[in-house]
This record gives structure tokens, C-alpha cells and sequence, in this order.
């Protein structure tokens, strides 16, 4: 699948660019070694031809988050390749493009609260952030999900709101969301999410198992939900009752 493919020119920049051990403040200079990668990804995985991401928030929200301190030690100089990564406990953050992609799929407005299922490392949440009013972010694994509260806090992302939980039930206190995103793929779209979005709402989902999945969009209308498949795609299960 032509999003996939890893151009080898880039991910040699970002190793390259990671390795120059002569500055004197680490931390400054380190992001500002990244935002010349973070730029390069932007050209190079999001606006070039065959990607096509075209939002201008989206693609400066991307430009900007610091992709890096979302995933392991070990990853960071892969940080801004174009492929997810792992995060531990078997899951991962998903590939540039594809954060981007569902990102602007979402038609985000500056006055929308979103629901963010399976909050994983907090890099979409982190890229949403700047893009809407509030991110309600529901993760399951309790130690990724108390990760990405602390890296979030660190970072100033202060209107990303991360509660531990089975995603499958949303978020009810804080329901309905002008938008849904979930980002583990269950087999069905949860009847929960559905009701907890908004009239005029969409979501984003994966559905299908892990041969055969797909990105939707669905809308809700007053006597219907639209939905439409997007793209093909490659997700972590949704555990808990995406399962049942
Ligand atoms: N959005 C994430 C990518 C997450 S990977 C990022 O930007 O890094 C998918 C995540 O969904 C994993 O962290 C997984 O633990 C979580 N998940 C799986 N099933 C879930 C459920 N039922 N409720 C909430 N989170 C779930």
C-alpha cells in the first residue's frame, strides 16, 4: 500500500540529523535538529503528490508537535519516518500520514470537543490538541495511558483530558462530542460512540480485523448515521468490549 513505503532518503536524514553530539543545550538543540526532519515529513509524507494532505491547521499542527517525545528512547531517531512505531505493550503509534489523514478527515473546528479512543502514546491527541477547544482521550492499558497524561502535562498539551478505561463505553460524563476518533479497530462500530456523538457530529474509525480493515467516516444525521469507507488500513484490535 503506496503509504506505507518508507523513502529511504528521509529516514537517513533522521538518523544523520540525531547524531551531532556538539551543542550545548541538548534539549533545544535536539528539537530544533527534529524540526528540520518534522518540516522534511511534512513535505515529504503529507503534501507530496499521491498523500495530498491539504489542511493547513492539520499541516501545521504537524509541523509543530514534537513527534519524538511521543515514543521510546530506543525509537526516537525513527521518530519522523514514515511508518508507526512501537510504544510497548504490543502497541503503536500509528504513521505520520495516517495521524494527518484521519486528522483532517475529522473537518476539526476550533470550537469542538473530540473523543479520542485508545490514547496510546498521546501523539494524535497531541496533534488534535491545537486543532479543537478539548480532547477527551480514553485508553485502556493503564501504564500507557498514565505515560501519555504525564508526557502531555510535560509538553503543555493542557486541554487533553486522558482517562484509563474501556474505550468501547466513550465517555458519558462528558458526551455528546462534536467529533470521534478511534484509533484500535474493532470488528463493529460501538452503538455507545454513536450515541455519544453529536447531531451533525462524524467519527473516524477502523473497523474490521487485522486482515481486512477499513477507515470510515460516518455522520450522523437525525434519522440516520452516513458512512463511508475511506481507506485501507492496518490497526491494533480494540480489546475490552470491541471484542464481545
Ligand atoms: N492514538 C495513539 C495510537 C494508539 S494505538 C497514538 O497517537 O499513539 C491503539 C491504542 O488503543 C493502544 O494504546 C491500545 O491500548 C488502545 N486500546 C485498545 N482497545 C481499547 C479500548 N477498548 N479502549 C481504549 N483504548 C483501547
Amino acid at each position: 500500500m503506496r503509504w506505507q513505503a518508507a523513502p529511504c532518503a528521509l529516514a537517513c536524514l533522521v538518523v544523520a540529523g540525531c547524531s551531532s553530539p556538539s551543542e550545548p543545550d541538548a534539549s533545544v538543540s535536539q528539537n530544533d535538529r527534529f524540526a528540520d526532519v518534522r518540516e522534511k515529513m511534512v513535505k515529504e509524507q503529507l503534501t507530496s503528490p499521491g498523500r495530498d494532505i491539504s489542511d493547513e491547521r492539520v499541516l501545521s499542527a504537524m509541523a509543530t508537535v514534537p513527534r519524538h517525545e511521543f515514543v521510546p528512547e530506543a525509537y526516537k531517531h525513527q521518530a519522523y519516518e514514515d511508518h508507526p512505531l512501537p510504544i510497548g505493550f504490543g502497541q503503536t503509534i500509528s504513521q505520520p500520514f495516517v495521524v494527518a489523514f484521519m486528522s483532517e478527515q475529522l473537518r476539526p473546528l476550533e470550537t469542538n470537543r473530540v473523543l479520542e479512543i485508545g490514547t496510546g502514546s498521546g501523539y494524535q491527541a497531541a496533534v488534535l490538541s491545537s486543532l479543537v477547544k478539548d480532547v477527551y482521550s480514553v485508553e485502556i492499558i493503564e501504564a500507557l495511558g498514565d505515560r501519555a497524561r504525564e508526557t502531555l502535562q510535560r509538553l503543555g498539551y493542557d486541554n487533553v483530558h486522558v482517562r484509563i478505561g474501556d474505550g468501547f463505553e466513550g465517555w458519558p460524563e462528558f458526551a455528546p462530542f462534536d467529533l470521534i476518533i478511534v484509533t484500535c479497530a474493532p470488528e463493529q462500530v460501538p452503538d455507545p460512540l454513536v450515541e455519544q456523538l453529536k447531531e451533525g457530529g462524524r467519527m473516524i474509525i477502523p473497523v474490521g480485523t487485522e486482515g481486512s480493515q477499513f477507515l470510515y467516516v460516518l455522520e450522523k444525521r437525525s434519522d440516520r448515521v452516513e458512512r463511508k469507507a475511506v481507506l485501507p488500513v492496518r490497526f491494533v484490535p480494540m480489546t475490552g468490549g470491541g471484542k464481545r
